[in-house]
């Protein structure tokens, strides 16, 4: 197993600098793109020291179907004012789906060499195979970092703000832990791949209720591995399922469960991302949420459902607690906006919007990496002019 040599922890000092969505005059320095690269120079977060360095710009290139992700616009400003301090940067993800399959869903996604001024690479190489084994501790053991993000000097990691049906929200911290592990293992199957964290249980990942299973197919055609099967009317998993949880969030009865408990998964997101920040020096990550079309669940599913609130803005930080509590609280005390997911669970038992979405302690993932030491509960909003 190896370790950087690593000063633990981040830049984490609770600091979030903000930018609204809304365009209060008609000029380029209002419009988002010219916010961006107005708020990263106030934000002083991208230092001298980069000149000449590796720079991972990690980002969810989405799927096909999932259309609402960063804008490629964006992305490209970053990369910009990384290339202004003489960094090399590169965008990156891991692997969701069979090999170059990701490049095409990233480059119809507008994810290129061209739009995003620089190289795309698939983070844990063509086959998600490729990673750098690390402890994460007690809750999912030993993970494979994906080597591309492992071998980056520093990392810019671009979150999607989002509902999450396992974890409430999906931003920073989810990005950091789910987003920044091989999909599979070189090790031997299972031994460090992502799905460690979606199931506890390697060799049956789901529990199944065929009275409640109408063999409506979607699981089939839902799965990137071909790996779900009827054989005989019961349900099977092949060798090749990676235990990515696609097919149970897409099961419209409820007859695909996860045999995973929320104390497992949240604490275990927790874990992972520690474990990825700590194979970088201290104050080598940068974070960038975008509270823009924030949809009610995650990037990798086959479609996007409509926005759950209005366009906020985007936040910059060295702190990944800080960055997600700001974006959780923001998310939370925005209007549900109508005919959206958010929308319908108004009014609904939980006291959040997010918790609300799917019954879930939305921001319990980000308050067991503070407890962790990784981040600050407590942060300190900088909004530009
Ligand atoms: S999606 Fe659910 S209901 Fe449909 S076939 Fe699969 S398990 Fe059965
Ligand atoms: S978890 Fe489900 S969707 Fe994902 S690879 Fe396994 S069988 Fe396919």
């Amino acid at each position: 197993m190896w370790f950087r040599k690593s000063k633990k922890g981040n830049g984490c000092d609770g600091m979030v600098y903000f930018c609204d969505a809304r365009v209060p005059k008609w000029s380029y320095q209002h419009s988002l793109a010219g916010k961006i690269e107005r708020l990263i120079d106030k934000s002083a977060l991208l230092r001298d020291e980069l000149g000449g360095k590796t720079v991972a710009v990690k980002m969810h290139f989405g799927s096909e179907g999932a259309n609402r992700t960063i804008r490629p616009l964006l992305v490209s400003k970053v990369v910009d004012r990384l290339k202004k301090k003489g960094a090399k940067p590169f965008v990156t993800d891991t692997v969701r789906i069979k090999g170059v399959d990701y490049l095409r869903v990233a480059a119809d996604n507008g994810y290129t060499h061209l739009s995003c001024h620089a190289p795309i690479v698939l983070g844990d190489g063509i086959h998600g195979l490729d990673g750098v084994p690390v402890d994460s501790g007690p809750t999912v053991g030993v993970i494979d970092v994906a080597s591309a993000i492992y071998d980056s000097e520093y990392m810019v990691v671009l979150s999607h703000c989002k509902g999450h049906i396992q974890s409430g929200y999906g931003g920073a911290v989810k990005n950091l832990s789910m987003g920044c592990v091989a999909a599979g293992s070189r090790r031997g199957k299972d031994e460090g791949s992502r799905g460690k964290m979606h199931s506890p249980v390697m060799d049956s990942p789901f529990k199944w209720d065929s009275e409640k299973c109408t063999r409506c197919n979607i699981c089939v055609e839902v799965c990137p591995r071909d790996a779900v099967i009827f054989e005989y009317d019961e349900i099977k998993f092949t060798e090749e399922c990676w235990k990515c949880g696609r097919c149970a969030r897409v099961c419209p009865t409820g007859a695909l469960t996860s045999t995973i408990t929320q104390d497992k998964f949240q604490r275990g997101l927790a874990e992972v991302a520690n474990a990825v920040i700590g194979t970088f020096e201290k104050g080598r990550i940068i974070y960038i949420n975008f509270l823009l079309e924030v949809a009610p669940e995650c990037d990798c599913m086959p479609a996007s459902d409509t926005p759950i609130v209005q366009d906020r803005g985007i936040m910059i930080s060295g702190d990944p607690v800080a960055i997600d509590m700001a974006s959780i609280d923001m998310i939370n005390a925005s209007s549900a906006l109508p005919d959206s997911l958010a929308g319908e669970k108004a009014g609904r038992e939980r006291d959040t919007l997010l918790d609300r979405l799917y019954s879930i302690d939305s921001s319990r993932h980000v308050r067991e990496l503070a407890s962790l030491g990784a981040g600050s509960m407590k942060y300190r909003m900088i909004k530009l002019d």
